[in-house]
């Protein structure tokens, strides 16, 4: 089935070990250095308040031509809590989107989020214009927060909504198909989640051209940074060779300021690939991907994830403007659930909060800075209407 398998995977990682000279400069990187000040800001931005999710996208793109940062309640989650966006102009018009708490129970990864946006309050720019969510299911941080032994056992508090939900990281479009919030079901016809809706509205409103999700892992040993293989919307890969070195530069960052990335296997074979996912191919060929998480009943973990959904083009020939290339994903999966304050040992905790330091400030410099910018329109295959290209192109501006 997986004809010549061997040698693709070895062309593959290559990618994670050699970076073109051309496409990467070492000293400017190197040059950076870890931030290790924890000052906390207040926000500086003008709160704006409209829900994405009622589609007032024309405010959206009001706000978004302004160039200043700005905070909004996007939408709402279904205990009715604000779900917050952030948004601050970086020097050039790509963009990015870092989200937080989609997995609740990940309270650590949600607070890389929160320290990441503490960051860009207190200034210096960044190259992307990005917009952060923190926290995407608040109603179910709270729960995790209320139950915080609960993170590290079986059931897993906070991280689904409810004992019969579909895992919110399963809920998404069929892939290379289009988030239409008129029917907004997933890829096996289940009803996607309302926050799920918030934040797929925000990926066709804001065409971010690359994306971190933050999580966290509970084996410490696969924590680390990855990245999903970008496709075009039939599946056939892209090439993964700047995305996954990317990712091992924002590893490189963090590990060589004595941070924990185990999972990128830096001292041995460094990877950019999560050990669950299916090796990446060359470009060209067909990409095989991963549709099942967590075993739960009744295929509750079986779907498409967003870090397959959004690296994969969407080519939508009713609606040119749902069309998009595929996006730059990275998967982050912070060390341990628990954030640093709960640990209760005071060295464990410290320990851990310069880790939460660390892996906002490898988004900050890295993620968010000027390598490997990605080509406009590369892994966009469909046939768009004229207009609908002109209206886009405009809304880049
Ligand atoms: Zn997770």
């Amino acid at each position: 089935m997986y004809y010549g398998k061997k040698i693709i995977f070895l062309l593959a990682s290559m990618g994670c070990l050699f970076v073109r000279a051309n496409q990467f400069d070492h000293a400017k990187i190197d040059s950076i250095k870890p931030t290790i000040s924890s000052a906390v800001s207040t926000l500086n931005a003008t709160p704006v308040s409209f829900a994405i999710y009622n589609r007032p996208s024309a405010i959206l793109k009001q706000q978004l031509s302004a160039r200043t940062a700005f905070a909004a309640e996007l939408g709402m989650s279904k205990q009715g809590k604000s779900i917050k966006g952030y948004y601050f102009p970086g020097t050039s018009n790509k963009r990015a989107l870092v989200i937080g708490g989609v997995h609740g129970s990940e309270l650590s990864g949600i607070q890389v989020a929160r320290k990441l946006l503490n960051m860009l309050q207190v200034g210096g720019s960044v190259y992307y214009s990005v917009m952060v969510i923190p926290c995407l299911f608040p109603d179910n941080e709270e729960i995790a927060i209320q139950f915080p032994d609960g993170v590290n056992k079986k059931y897993n508090t906070g991280r689904y909504s409810g004992k019969i939900a579909t895992d919110p990281n399963r809920q998404m479009p069929a892939l290379g198909h289009s988030f239409d919030d008129q029917n907004p079901f997933d890829c096996l016809g289940r009803p996607i989640e309302q926050e799920n809706q918030v934040l797929l509205q925000v990926i066709n409103e804001f065409k971010p051209d690359r994306i971190v999700n933050l999580h966290a892992i509970r084996d410490i040993t696969r924590a680390g940074i990855y990245a999903d293989p970008r496709t075009d919307s039939h599946g056939y890969a892209l090439g993964y060779e700047s995305d996954s070195s990317l990712v091992i530069e924002m590893a490189k960052f963090i590990y060589n300021a004595g941070g924990n990335v185990a999972g990128n296997k830096l001292d041995s074979e460094p990877t950019a690939l999560y050990y669950n996912d299916p090796p990446p191919v060359a470009a060209g060929s067909f990409q095989d991907r991963n549709l099942h998480g967590s075993s739960l009943p009744e295929d509750r973990g079986y779907g498409v994830s967003l870090g397959s959904w959004a690296s994969t083009a969407v080519c939508d020939s009713v609606d040119g403007l749902r069309s998009r290339p595929s996006v730059r994903l990275i998967t982050v999966e912070f060390p341990g659930y628990k954030r640093p304050e709960d640990y209760k040992d005071p060295e464990v905790s410290t320990y851990y909060e310069s880790m939460v330091t660390l892996y906002a400030d490898a988004i900050r410099s890295v993620f968010l800075g000027e390598f490997f910018i990605e080509e406009p329109t590369k892994g966009c295959d469909c046939v768009v209407k004229k207009q609908d290209t002109e209206t886009r192109l405009t809304d880049r501006e």
